[in-house]
């Protein structure tokens, strides 16, 4: 019999905005009637959300195209459904992609699904009692090698009171954890203005001196709601951690593990990285925030093999990763991409040299770190 309802299918490649956002596109079919399918054979409509931070990721895009427009005959049958591209590759000109994937079906941009804000459109989880929750769009911080400004567009605050709400709800249908999501969340809400941000610690009676900080009051809201247990965040970055984001991540419902990506161990790498901060300023931060709360576990970011990036730079977050005590880094080797300020640099770190630093940090971060963190 066939069936009464469309299908959709959802994969996802990348980062948990990815996941957040594949979260909103799947509200925003059932909304119209449609319902999940299992597996791409059964749906109507693939959609592919997409990353774009290194070409590895971009990669795999192309590869599953293929094998979902031209699979072999005898494993799948249906081939019909549309393949729908979405997410960060977007940012590429439509007719390169076109040039790229032939054979995709449509290139839809995020904002296209749903119009302006993403964020309004009713998520559907499939994630147990750990929900992701988004509090922000986009990026200004144009980091050399990042393509995230570009594939995101500007940074955006979603309203303080519907992030409440959210969670409020998110709690009454059973959910305990919550992870913020921006690509920086310190400065969220940071073009609030004065008054709104006086109007929101009155109406949820937090007291003046606790917080000047918009981040550091959503935590503190978020902490008072009964029923939930556990708040965390991502990302962070070290140039705007303030010091009531670091009072208010000792409340107890706060996650004890802070991810603050640190990219290189060299001032001048981290220059021309377009990172405002020095190897020393970032080491001296995280002591600060381990003496202020003792059980606090850090993770970072690191690139490796970044343009002109010499063995005695590399030692240099050889150094810094053991003066840190990370525990745990995603070690990424740098790929350049089109449109961001780093391409017009030349790649030159050989491939085989990017994977001996990669194994290097691997082995000295990701191999001793505690049997019971992922
Ligand atoms: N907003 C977050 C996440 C950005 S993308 C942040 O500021 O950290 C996630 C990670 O991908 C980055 O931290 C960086 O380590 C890595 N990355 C981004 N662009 C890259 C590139 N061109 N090549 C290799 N790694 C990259
Ligand atoms: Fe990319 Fe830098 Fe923005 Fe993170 S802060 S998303 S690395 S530009």
């Amino acid at each position: 019999m066939p069936d009464k309802f469309k299908r959709y299918y959802i994969r996802t490649y990348g980062c948990q905005m990815n996941e957040a956002d594949s979260e909103r596109i799947a509200g925003w079919y059932e909304a119209k009637g449609w319902k999940a399918a299992k597996s791409p054979e059964e749906a109507d409509e693939v959609i592919i959300n997409t990353c774009s931070v290194r070409q590895t990721a971009e990669d795999r895009v192309l590869g599953l195209v293929k094998n979902l427009k031209t699979p072999p005959k005898y494993y799948i049958p249906n081939t019909k459904y549309k393949v729908i591209l979405t997410g960060c590759m977007l940012y590429h000109p439509l007719a390169d992609l076109k040039k790229k994937l032939p054979l995709a079906d449509e290139f839809k941009k995020i904002s296209e699904f749903f119009g302006n804000s993403q964020l309004d459109n009713l998520a559907i989880r499939n994630s147990g009692s750990h929900a992701w929750v988004p509090i922000m769009e986009g990026c200004n911080n144009f980091c050399a090698y990042c393509v995230v400004p570009y594939a995101r567009g500007r940074e955006k605050p979603r309203p303080f009171e519907e992030i409440i709400c959210e969670v409020k709800e998110l709690v009454k249908r059973g959910y305990k954890e919550v992870t913020l999501l921006g690509q920086n969340v310190n400065s969220y809400g940071r073009d609030f203005s004065v008054s709104y941000v006086k109007s929101l610690l009155l109406l949820y009676h937090i007291l003046i001196y606790d917080t000047q900080t918009p981040f550091a009051l959503l935590l503190r809201v978020l902490n008072k709601i009964g029923g939930l247990r556990k708040i965390s965040f991502l990302t962070s970055n070290p140039w705007d951690l303030s010091d009531d984001i670091i009072e208010a991540m000792k409340l107890s419902k706060v996650d004890r593990y802070l991810h603050l990506p640190v990219q290189s161990g060299d001032d001048e790498v981290l220059r021309r990285m377009n990172r405002p901060y020095t190897a020393l300023q970032y080491i001296k931060l995280i002591k600060r925030i381990k003496k202020e709360i003792p059980d606090i576990e850090i993770g970072t970011d690191i690139i490796v093999g970044f343009p002109e990036e010499t063995e005695e730079q590399f030692k240099h977050t050889v150094d810094l990763c053991e003066r840190a005590g990370f525990a745990k880094a995603y070690i990424a080797m740098y790929s350049p991409r089109p449109g961001t300020a780093a391409y017009k640099f030349k790649d030159d770190v050989p491939y085989s040299e990017k994977k001996r630093r990669w194994r290097i940090l691997e082995e000295l971060v990701n191999k001793k770190r505690p049997a019971n963190r992922s």
